[in-house]
């Protein structure tokens, strides 16, 4: 299928008093035309570092991209001048955020904060910039548009604040929608109509959607393709049901069995032992080996590459290796 976007090799870091943290360190990515990919990982992996990268809203002062590439229709994103990107911002991808407080103005209606969204997209006369406005509030359930537009955010509910937020999203009808941890802060019901929006969204538009989250059970309801971060790489990708079903990396292992939906009732049978490794300090070989009971020689002194298991599923583990031992997944997710 058709790569819309495409992350070559991307290395970047962060410049901070206390040394250099490597957030990203070589991550492969291609993001296909219509396609929920759906990036998970434990806190710090870089999910959101990576976002931001593609669209280009990290802090110019201390970021640095220190190799690799971001192809969007023939830009090279991690290159681009800030004139370039905010074009692309306005035009083709747009981000969605965890608290949709941080990102809507509290000082600005609603209906004006969406209205500018509109208007950076396409020049439109006033009245027509008003009902697409107004349509968009309905295209995202907002009851009583032409009320709530004239609000400002605080007297939105949460739930109708990331309503509001996706509908700035897609004032501008971009291909590419980021969406970091879009309904983590909601209850479970609200969450639950969030993503179905989210998804019938998708359908109407044929947008792609990067939709990051840490709970893997949000992530099955979504998600064509699954991407599994640790330390600032993908260790792990395939469909769903490669990594629901036949996942290979013991990261993603520990994942899926710290997560109590599929099938287990309840109890937290696992959860994976030990910490990230810290991003400040260079790492020998596999960053997953130390957390990693499984590990071998080779996991101390070299990085694994990204084997194939199937033309869809592709894992970074030495276990995938010809001459190592076969392991089997624990029971617990089999
Ligand atoms: P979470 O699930 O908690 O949102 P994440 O996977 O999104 O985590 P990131 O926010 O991308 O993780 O952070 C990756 C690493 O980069 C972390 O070590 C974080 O502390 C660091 N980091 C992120 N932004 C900055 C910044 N602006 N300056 C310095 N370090 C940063
Ligand atoms: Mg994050």
């Amino acid at each position: 299928e058709e790569a819309l976007l495409e992350i070559e090799d991307l290395n970047l870091s962060f410049d901070t008093y206390g040394g250099e943290i490597r957030a990203i360190r070589g991550v492969n990515l291609s993001l296909r035309k219509g396609e929920i990919l759906g990036l998970v990982g434990e806190s710090g992996s870089g999910k959101s570092t990576l976002a931001k990268a593609i669209i280009g809203v990290l802090p110019k002062q201390n970021t640095r991209i220190k190799k690799g590439r971001i192809w969007y229709k023939g830009l090279n994103l991690a290159g681009e001048k800030e004139r370039v990107l905010r074009r692309v911002r306005g035009r083709g991808i747009s981000m969605i955020f965890q608290d949709p407080m941080t990102s809507l103005n509290p000082t600005m209606t609603v209906g004006n904060q969406i209205m500018e969204a509109v208007k950076t997209h396409q020049k439109l006369p006033s009245t027509e910039a008003k009902e697409k406005v107004l349509q968009l509030l309905q295209r995202v359930g907002i009851k009583d548009a032409s009320l709530r537009m004239k609000q400002y955010p605080h007297q939105f509910s949460g739930g109708m604040r990331q309503r509001a937020m996706i509908a700035i999203a897609l004032a501008c009808k971009p291909d590419i929608l980021l969406a970091d941890e879009p309904t983590t802060a909601l209850d479970v019901t609200v969450q639950a109509q969030i993503i179905e929006l989210l998804k019938d969204i998708q359908k109407e538009n044929g947008m792609s959607i990067i939709f990051i989250s840490h709970d893997l059970g949000v992530i099955a309801n979504v998600a064509d393709r699954v991407a599994v971060m640790y330390a600032g790489k993908i260790v792990e990708i395939g469909t769903s049901t490669d990594i629901f079903y036949h996942s290979k990396h013991p990261y993603s292992w520990g994942l899926l069995s710290a997560t109590p939906s599929l099938e287990t009732t309840g109890d937290v049978l696992y959860t994976i032992p030990g910490t990230p490794p810290n991003l400040q300090q260079s790492i020998q070989g596999d960053a997953f080996a130390p957390r990693n009971k499984y590990a071998m020689k080779i996991d101390q002194i070299k990085q694994p590459p990204m084997f194939r298991v199937s033309d869809t599923h592709f894992a970074a583990t030495w276990l995938l290796h010809p001459e190592a031992p076969a392991v089997d997944a624990p029971k617990e997710i089999r």
